[in-house]
C-alpha cells in the first residue's frame, strides 16, 4: 500500500519498543500487526506494539536535514549538513584531541548501526562511545560480567517456565514486558509456579503474585542479605553446589551470621514474617528463576544490589540449570545488542576489554587499525563534561534532554557544546539544542539485526523507504565515517556489516544473516553445533572458571537524605508509554490511553498534605520543580511517590540527582528526596 507518497510493505520486522523482541509488520491498513516471531510465537503483541505504526507516517517526522542559523534550525541540503558535521568534528578533534568527541549510540537502533558508530568513534581515536543501557542496566551487566562472566540473562525464555518460583525484584513484567509475562510466565503461574514480587509499588505484576514485599526504595541490600541469612539459618543452602561451583563461602557465611533478620526487614520496610516465608520459598524450591529490573539497577550502588542477588542465586544453587538463574529484563528492543557490538566505552565488540592487548589485536585484525587502549567516559560523564573537556557530540537515536538525571544541569551542558549533532526520526527535546539535525529512520525503515533480552539475534526488514529526503541510518553513518576517517566504511548493506561483526565479536562467531532468517540465533553461538547456548554457566561459568565467588555486600545509604516532611520520589514506566516518550507521545492511540502523567501518592501522605485525588501538586527539591496531577492510591508505599519518565512536561528528571554508581556510572533514578504540596493553581 502507499501513504504520503511512500510505498509500504509487510516484511517481517521486530517491535521497536521493549526488549522482548516481538515480531511485527505493517498490516496494510495503517496499523502494526504481529507475526509469528521467535519470541511471540503465536503472533501476539501488546498495546505499544500495536501502536507502533502510528509514528511511522506521523506529520512531525523529520524528512530533511536542519542546520542552526542563529537561534533557528533551518532546512539544508544533505551536503551542507554533512559538511557542517565533518567540519565541526574535525575542528574539535584538531583543537582538543579525540577525547573531546562524544558518541551517544542507541539501544533503539540495529546492531549494524551501533557497530558502525562505535567503530567510527574508535577510528577517530576515542573510546567515548556509550548507549542508553548506561541509564538502565549498566550496573546489572557490570555485576554479572564480573561474577559470572556474562552480562545477560543466564537463561532463555523457553526454559524459565520450568521454575517452581519466580522471584521478581525491581521489575514489573506484566506492564513492561507484557508478552514475556503473558506467554511465558502466566502459563507457569497457572500450572502452580509461585510468584514473589519485590517492589515499592503494586502493579499488574503484584496482582498475580503470591507474596508482595513492598521494599523501601534503596533498601534492596538489607532485604537480599536477610533472605540469604534465613536460607543459611534454616539449613536451606545447596551445599553440593556451593562446594563445587563457588568460592569464598566461609567469609560470606560469617557475614550473614551477623545479619539481624528482623532489623534488616524493618530497615527494608517489609514484614519479617513475609520475608522469612520468601526465604523458605527460595531455599526449598528446586528451581527459582530471579528476574531483575531497574528498581535494582538504578541506584548509585546498583552494581552492589545485583551482587547481592547473585549471592542468593549461588547460595541456593539456582544458576546453570533450566528454570533458574538471574535474568535481567532488558528495556529496549536492542539494548542487549548495543552493548554486545561494543557501543560501550570500556569494551570492544563481544565485551572484549579495550585494555586487553590481545582483544585489541584481534579487533585490529578485522578493522585494519587498532582501537585506543584507554577506556572512554560514560554517557552521563560525557554530558557533565560538555563545554569543559567534551566539545562535540553525536547523539544517535537518544534523547538525553529527557532521559538523563538533573535536567537543569543537562540542559546547561548541552548548550555549551561547540557542535551537537542529533540524528533522529523526530525533532526531539535534545534536537532543540542541536547545531545539525539529521533525519533518521524509525523501525519500519530499518533493515538489520537486533538482540533481545534472552540473547536472541533477530532480523528487522524494512516495511517502508525513509520518508522525504531521509536516507537509511546506516548509509548516513557510513558516509560520515568515510569522510571523517581514512578507514574504509563502504559496506554492502547491513548483511556485510553483520558479517564483519561476527568476525570481530567472538560471542557472535558462526552466526549468519541467512542462518537467522525469520528465526533467531542466540549468543554465545556454538559454531560446531550450529546453534546458540540457551542456559549459561552449566558446567563452567562464562568467565571460564568452574566457580563463581561469593561477595560480601553491605548496605549503602541512598545519595539523597530524606529529612522533615520529604518523600522519596521513585520513577518508572507504564504499559502505554516508552522511555523518553519520543515515539509513544506521538501515538494518538497511546495518548488517548494515557495522555498525561500523574504522581502516585499514598492516602496517608496525601491526607497529611491535604491532597485530594486529581489535585494539581507541586513536586520540588533543590534541583527542580514540576507540577502534576495527584493520584491518591495505596498502590504506592507510604513515604514514597511515583511518576514516570515518559513525559517532557512534567519532566520527572528535573528532580532526579546525578550521583553515579562508582563501577557502572548509572544514576540514582529510583531515590530522590522531594517535597510535595498542593499547587496554588489547584
Ligand atoms: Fe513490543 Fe515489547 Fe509489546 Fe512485544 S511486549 S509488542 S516487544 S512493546
Amino acid at each position: 500500500s502507499e501513504g504520503g507518497g511512500r510505498k509500504f510493505s509487510a516484511a517481517e520486522s521486530i517491535c521497536p519498543f521493549c526488549g522482548v523482541g516481538c515480531g511485527i509488520q505493517y498490516n496494510g491498513a495503517g496499523k502494526a500487526a504481529g507475526w509469528k516471531g521467535p519470541v511471540n510465537t503465536k503472533g501476539e503483541i501488546c498495546p505499544k506494539g500495536a501502536a507502533a505504526w502510528d509514528v511511522v507516517d506521523h506529520p512531525d517526522r523529520l524528512t530533511v536535514p536542519l542546520v542552526r542559523e542563529g537561534r533557528a534550525l533551518v532546512t539544508a541540503p544533505w551536503e551542507e549538513a554533512l559538511d557542517r558535521v565533518v567540519e565541526g568534528f574535525t575542528r574539535v578533534r584538531d583543537e582538543h584531541g579525540p577525547d573531546a568527541l562524544a558518541f551517544f549510540s542507541s539501544s533503539n537502533c540495529t546492531n549494524e548501526e551501533n557497530y558502525v558508530l562505535q567503530k567510527l568513534a574508535r577510528a577517530l581515536g576515542t573510546n567515548n562511545v556509550d548507549n542508553c543501557a548506561r541509564l538502565c542496566h549498566s550496573s546489572t551487566v557490570a555485576a554479572m560480567q564480573d561474577r559470572l562472566g556474562a552480562g545477560a540473562m543466564t537463561n532463555s525464555l523457553d526454559d524459565l517456565g520450568e521454575a517452581d518460583v519466580f522471584f521478581v525484584i525491581g521489575a514489573n513484567p506484566a506492564d513492561q514486558h507484557p508478552i514475556i509475562f503473558r506467554s511465558y510466565l502466566l502459563p507457569a503461574l497457572k500450572a502452580g509456579t509461585k510468584l514473589v514480587h519485590v517492589d515499592p509499588r503494586a502493579s499488574a505484576t503484584t496482582k498475580a503474585a503470591d507474596i508482595h514485599l513492598p521494599v523501601r526504595p534503596g533498601y534492596d541490600i538489607p532485604l537480599l542479605n536477610a533472605l540469604a541469612a534465613v536460607v543459611v539459618e534454616e539449613g536451606l543452602v545447596d551445599e553440593a553446589f556451593v562446594a563445587d561451583r563457588t568460592e569464598g563461602f566461609d567469609a560470606y557465611r560469617e557475614f550473614l551470621a551477623a545479619v539481624d533478620v528482623d532489623a534488616a526487614a524493618e530497615q527494608a520496610g517489609v514484614d519479617p514474617a513475609d520475608l522469612r516465608e520468601v526465604a523458605r520459598l527460595y531455599g526449598e524450591a528446586d528451581r527459582v528463576a530471579a528476574f531483575t529490573g531497574m528498581g535494582m539497577s538504578q541506584h548509585h550502588y546498583g552494581t552492589e544490589n545485583v551482587h547481592a542477588l547473585i549471592n542468593l542465586a549461588l547460595l541456593t544453587g539456582n544458576v546453570g540449570r533450566r528454570g533458574t538463574g538471574v535474568n535481567p529484563l532488558r528495556g529496549q528492543n536492542n539494548v542487549q545488542g548495543a552493548g554486545d557490538v561494543g557501543a560501550l566505552p570500556n569494551v570492544l565488540p563481544g565485551y572484549q576489554s579495550v585494555t586487553d592487548d590481545e582483544a585489541r589485536a584481534h579487533v585490529a585484525g578485522v578493522w585494519g587499525f587498532e582501537p585506543p587502549a584507554i577506556p572512554g567516559r560514560t554517557e552521563v560523564e560525557l554530558t557533565h563534561a560538555a563545554g569543559d573537556t567534551v566539545h562535540a557530540a553525536y547523539v544517535f537515536g537518544e534523547n538525553p534532554a529527557v532521559t538523563e538525571p538533573n535536567q537543569g544541569r543537562v540542559r546547561e551542558s548541552l548548550e555549551r557544546l561547540d557542535c551537537l549533532v542529533v540524528h533522529d526520526g523526530f525533532l526531539t527535546e535534545t534536537a532543540e539544542f542541536a547545531d545539525v539535525v539529521l533525519p533518521g529512520c524509525l523501525w519500519a525503515e530499518k533493515s538489520g539485526t537486533v538482540t533481545n533480552t534472552d540473547r536472541q539475534v533477530m532480523r528487522m526488514r524494512a516495511n517502508a523507504d525513509p520518508p522525504g529526503e531521509a536516507r537509511t541510518d546506516l548509509d548516513v553513518l557510513c558516509t560520515l565515517a568515510d569522510r571523517l576517517t581514512d578507514v574504509d566504511f563502504s559496506y554492502d548493506g547491513p548483511e556485510s556489516v553483520f558479517d564483519e561483526l561476527t568476525r570481530a565479536a567472538p560471542i557472535y562467531d558462526g552466526m549468519s544473516y541467512d542462518g537467522i532468517g525469520t528465526g533467531s540465533q542466540r549468543w554465545p553461538f556454538q559454531r560446531e553445533e550450529g546453534k546458540g547456548t540457551a542456559v549459561l554457566h552449566r558446567d563452567r561459568f562464562e568467565s571460564g572458571s568452574k566457580t563463581a565467588p561469593f561477595r560480601v555486600v553491605e548496605h549503602v545509604d541512598p545519595a539523597d537524605s530524606v529529612e522533615g516532611d520529604a518523600l522519596v520520589l521513585t520513577t518508572g514506566r507504564v504499559i502505554q508509554h516508552f522511555n523518553s516518550g519520543a515515539l509513544t507521545r506521538r501515538s494518538g492511540t497511546l495518548m488517548r490511553m494515557r495522555g498525561e502523567d500523574v504522581l502516585q501518592v499514598h492516602p496517608d501522605d496525601a491526607d497529611e498534605r491535604g491532597i485530594e485525588d486529581g489535585a494539581r501538586v507541586v513536586v520540588e527539591n533543590d534541583r527542580g520543580r514540576v507540577e502534576v496531577a495527584a493520584e491518591v492510591t495505596p498502590a504506592i508505599r507510604r513515604g514514597t511517590v511515583f511518576m514516570t519518565f515518559h513525559y517532557a512536561d512534567p519532566l520527572a528528571n528535573r528532580l532526579t540527582g546525578d550521583a553515579l554508581d562508582p563501577v557502572a556510572k548509572i544514576p540514582e533514578f529510583k531515590h530522590s528526596a522531594v517535597h510535595v504540596r498542593v499547587s496554588a493553581a489547584s
